[in-house]
């Protein structure tokens, strides 16, 4: 089952323990060195090319709107102003709860047709790696992401551009799927976080922190919340979606944010 040569692509070790096994070829591992939880083996995505992705998010306005403004609520109880980058902007639904809060945003996204629809709004945004936009050093007083670390395959050259584009006591501030929760342990692979092409990495709230910290970062603030189940019309969706709800409220949701301050 664990391709021939799986190494950890974070620390390169080879000390990995299956945790789940999705589709073939793909499993979630955990590397027993540096403890992060990944898929391998590792797959090519390019996001560019997912044409139905800007008419999902639009079919979809309200909902994405109500889903993403607690975050900003959450980033705006870090950093209550400022120069803002959000990476992995989408439609801009984040930038425009930012907008509104007098935020100065900026967005990174890779789908042309969502950069295209942000830029014909008037929102600022590029269709760039955050790599290729040479950023000058200390330019951002908060980086939001939103569900877009765990698609990122170089996680250290990423916090490293991330560490010297964020100013001094500058906010990185993350919302992640999480997989160690009842939500996740009950949908099993159906899971909305087992997206193997996609979701490389798995955080938990301890092993962001530790990742965060080494890359010169100290996490400041976290919030237990809910990836959104609509209820729907069997008894599946309806179960699931109450099951989320009741979850939540408990404190035991399958996402959470993060809020991380610069060294
Ligand atoms: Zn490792």
């Amino acid at each position: 089952m664990m391709p021939k040569t799986a190494s950890c692509r974070y620390c390169s070790s080879a000390a990995l323990k299956v945790l789940l096994v999705l589709d073939e070829p793909f499993a979630i591992y955990k590397c027993n060195s540096c403890s992060l939880v990944q898929t391998l083996p590792e797959a090519k995505v390019i996001y560019n090319e997912n044409s139905t992705y800007l008419e999902t998010y639009l079919a979809n306005e309200e909902l994405f709107k109500s889903f993403f403004r607690p975050f900003v609520q959450f980033a705006h109880q870090c950093k209550p102003a400022g120069k803002m980058l959000d990476i992995g902007c989408s439609t801009g639904f984040i930038m425009d709860e930012a907008l509104k809060l007098g935020y100065d945003t900026e967005g990174l996204e890779l789908n042309k047709k969502a950069v295209e629809y942000c830029l014909s709004r008037g929102l600022k945004v590029y269709n760039e790696f955050l790599a290729d936009c040479a950023f000058p050093d200390n330019t951002f007083d908060i980086v939001t992401m939103s569900h877009v670390l765990e698609h990122i395959p170089d996680l250290s050259d990423f916090l490293q551009e991330l560490h010297r584009v964020v100013k001094k006591t500058g906010f990185l501030v993350l919302s992640q799927p999480l997989y160690d929760s009842l939500i996740a342990k009950v949908l099993k692979h159906k899971w909305y976080g087992w997206v193997p092409k996609e979701h490389i990495w798995h955080f938990t709230p301890g092993t962001i922190s530790m990742f965060l910290e080494e890359n010169g970062f100290k996490v400041v603030k976290m919030e237990r919340n809910s990836m959104y189940y609509p209820l729907g019309f069997n008894a599946k969706t309806l179960a699931t979606g109450l099951l989320a709800r009741l979850a939540a409220k408990m404190g035991l949701g399958d996402q959470f944010y993060v809020a991380a301050q610069k060294q």
